[in-house]
């Protein structure tokens, strides 16, 4: 038993070595990253369930990787937030989602994105709101044409610095989203404290929807306790018909997923909005 576990500690130094220069590679390679604009956003439609209108979108990033191509945001989203490359990386987000919500705007005047916000953005006071407001301003667009997506994480932790900052946000006319919803610890009563605008309910209870199934009834019960709030609900993950039909009779109001369509770049995107409106 001895001689395994030295074994043990033999096999494992080098692997743990060699993801530590891994990490250190990616950390080095996403701060160039930021400055030769190999961050792009693409944009997903978020489909009204009732009418098939598209009328908002999610904003997702992608990192294109000089020699590894695209790396997921789940792989380097973490490494920004340990290294607080986070809040550069988030002020980008923010400005060129609103750029793009600004664009849409023109033709649709109810258009809007929504951009994902870290935890951490609201640390310290960090969050860049008054450059955020400002930049809304200097587009000349109104705030409602954006949707910030928080996890229910930061609402457990929510302090009276991020309640502070979310109704700044929401005097502005900015919305806000309630990402994930179910994965985390329950925390209904902030859902009311915090005036949320839409709950995102997690592709994990979309994946197995079938009719008198336990996820169904979830559904079903989050979207009734929703519109008595005054929210409304965003199915994620929505990948077939059956599902889609599942979420609109269960009360969802937008369903959004692989069904309608992938995250596209915005140049995409603008096909996909003038192919639909000529359906
Ligand atoms: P999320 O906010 O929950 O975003 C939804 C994820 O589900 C996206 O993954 C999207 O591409 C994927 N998705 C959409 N429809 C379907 C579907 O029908 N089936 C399946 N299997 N997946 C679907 P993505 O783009 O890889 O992003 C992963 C996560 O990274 C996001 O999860 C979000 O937490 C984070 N993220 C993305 N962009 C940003 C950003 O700008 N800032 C921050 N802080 N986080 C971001
Ligand atoms: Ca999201
Ligand atoms: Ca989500
Ligand atoms: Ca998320």
């Amino acid at each position: 038993a001895k001689r395994e576990g030295r074994n043990c500690g033999q096999y494992f130094a080098p692997v743990m070595q060699v993801a530590a220069q891994e990490r250190m590679r990616l950390i080095t390679d996403l701060r160039a990253a930021l400055s030769h604009q190999q961050l792009q956003l693409h944009y997903q439609p978020i489909v009204d369930l009732a009418s098939g209108e598209v009328h908002k979108a999610e904003a997702l990033l992608r990192w294109k990787h000089p020699e590894r191509g695209f790396i997921s945001p789940a792989e380097f989203i973490p490494v920004a937030e340990s290294t607080g490359m986070i809040h550069e990386i988030g002020d980008w987000v923010f400005h060129e989602a609103a750029r793009q919500a600004a664009r849409w705007r023109r033709e649709r005047p109810d258009f809007q994105v929504s951009v994902n916000v870290s935890p951490l953005q609201f640390e310290n006071g960090r969050l860049a709101l008054s450059a955020w407001l400002h930049h809304l301003r200097s587009l000349d667009v109104d705030g409602s044409c954006v949707v910030v997506e928080i996890t229910e994480g930061l609402l457990m932790e929510a302090g009276p610095e991020v309640t502070r900052q979310l109704l700044r946000f929401r005097d502005a006319g900015v919305q806000v989203a309630l990402d994930d919803f179910g994965t985390g610890y329950s925390s209904l009563a902030y859902l009311n404290r915090l005036d949320i605008d839409y709950i995102k309910i997690d592709r994990s209870f979309v994946s197995n929807l079938k009719p008198a199934s336990p996820d169904l009834a979830l559904c079903e019960g989050i979207a009734m306790m929703a519109h008595k709030l005054g929210l409304k609900v965003v199915a994620e993950g929505v990948e077939t018909e059956e599902q889609r039909a599942l979420l609109q009779a269960a009360g969802c109001d937008y369903g959004q997923g692989y069904l309608f369509s992938r995250p596209v770049p915005a140049t995409q995107f603008d096909a996909l909005l003038a192919h639909r409106s000529h359906e």
